[in-house]
């Protein structure tokens, strides 16, 4: 396979717009990850992306591991998504009323994910998330929730909350400018850990609305839920008559087409979903969909207020779904996902580098950690010195990685055999290095 030379390894351009950058955006970055601050140096500004390329502005063609950070599972720039946004929009933009492809997009939903029953489309993962926790509170009559330490949820104040020190009863926010207040109504549990989440109950009897979780971690790295943790949530929740949210913003359409819930079985109350479903288009629809309650008892409907629904995503959304439903989608993803994963082992195992690869389908992370990675503090003692050298070397080859430590590589439809090749070839030459 061939190795994917950089043209232009100083990344000249990418200064250049990155300086400017910094003079009309705070930081220089709409989003923190993307500052490149945890692996240092300058972020690369993306002029375009074709499959499982992007390319920068100093031209520089990369093999891309984040794939806009879950979306892009056909790849960059799919025909069929292509085809159908820009047939959308020779329709119009936006109507304020309803259209029927948001129907046929909330049917497909609704075929695809055991749990949801009806849908309401938002715009954003926060949203969802946000729309579900003030379903789970207006259902329950309850206000705390439960999140787990590592698990993203989106910038919503109220889970924009870590652990205090040894899952701690009340969580400080970690942005400034969340109150203590909105911060106090959201309790950590440890992940992996069902008892952590019963003394929340213990301690807190009658007063969480819902337990909030990716069941899949993807956001502190990909961290796979324990044999067991989510049959416990499950019967915890149940049996504290709290509802139980899977965050499938990530997994949704990701790890089956049924997302996590398929995969192992649990049925939650509440699904959030987003990324996949809004077919690539940042502006897209997402989704939070459960049991249809809303309007069964009088005082408990919940309204959700959007000025703008996006007609072009409902129909570009279909889409990604429908794409992705063809026979032999996630065996192709499973199959170019375990090579990597198995080469990447390999790879580690002959530059004797400790590495505890996490993968679940077509999402992993490679943990410079010698042990388990199994939550928040397996993650948190990974070699974050070491994984910055990787990335930079990897780069240095062609490969776009995630620049944290602690993200996903999202491997898609378009990753060719050539492109595992030379991403193997690219490891083990930085891995030789770190
Ligand atoms: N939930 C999860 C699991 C996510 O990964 C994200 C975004 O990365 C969100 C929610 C928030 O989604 P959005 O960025 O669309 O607001």
């Amino acid at each position: 396979a061939d190795v994917i030379v950089s043209v232009s390894p100083e990344f000249e351009d990418c200064k250049e717009i990155a300086q400017r950058a910094q003079d009309h955006i705070p930081g220089g970055v709409n989003s923190p990850v993307r500052s490149f601050k945890s692996v240092g140096g300058t972020p690369l500004f993306i002029q375009r992306g074709k499959g499982s390329r992007i390319w920068d502005a100093d031209g520089n063609e990369l093999v891309d591991y984040v794939g806009s950070w879950g979306p892009l599972i056909l790849g960059h720039a799919h025909d069929s998504v292509v085809e159908a946004v820009e047939r959308a929009l020779g329709k119009g933009l936006t109507f304020g009323a309803p259209t029927e492809g948001e129907v046929e997009l909330a049917k497909m939903i609704v075929d695809a994910l055991p749990s949801v029953d009806m849908v309401r489309l938002v715009s954003s993962g926060t949203e969802a998330t946000m729309s579900a926790i003030r379903a789970a509170r207006a259902f329950t009559g309850r206000s705390k929730i439960v999140k787990f330490a590592g698990c993203y949820h989106g910038h919503n104040d109220g889970l924009l909350v870590e652990a205090g020190s040894g899952g701690a009863t009340y969580s400080i926010p970690n942005s400034a400018g969340v109150p203590e207040g909105y911060a106090r109504e959201t309790l950590v549990a440890d992940y992996n850990d069902v008892n952590s989440v019963q003394r929340l109950f213990d301690s807190h009897p009658a007063e969480i609305a819902a337990v909030i979780l990716e069941p899949v971690a993807a956001n502190m790295g990909v961290v796979p839920p324990a044999p067991g943790f989510l049959e416990g949530l499950r019967l915890l929740t149940a049996n504290n008559d709290a509802l139980l949210i899977f965050d499938e913003v990530i997994t949704g359409f990701r790890v089956a087409y049924g997302g996590a819930q398929t995969l192992y079985g649990i049925v939650p109350d509440l699904t959030c979903l987003g990324k996949i479903i809004g077919g690539g288009c940042r502006w897209g629809p997402t989704a939070e969909g459960g049991m249809s309650w809303s309007g069964s008892a009088p005082g408990q409907y919940v309204p959700g207020w959007h000025t703008v629904r996006k007609p072009a995503c409902g129909n570009g959304g279909d889409s990604n779904p429908q794409g992705l439903a063809a026979p032999g989608t996630y065996e192709g993803l499973e199959a170019a996902s375990a090579r990597l994963a198995d080469g990447l082992a390999a790879a580690a195992l002959k530059a004797e580098v400790p590495l505890t690869i996490n993968r679940v389908g077509s999402i992993m992370t490679a943990f410079f950690n010698g042990g388990p990675v199994e939550g928040w503090d397996s993650v948190a003692a990974s070699d974050r010195e070491r994984y910055s050298a990787y990335f930079h070397l990897m780069l240095e080859r062609g490969v776009y990685l995630a620049p944290s430590p602690f993200e996903a590589a999202f491997v898609s439809t378009a990753h060719t055999p050539e492109d595992i090749g030379a991403t193997l070839e690219a490891a083990e030459y930085a891995l030789a290095r770190v």
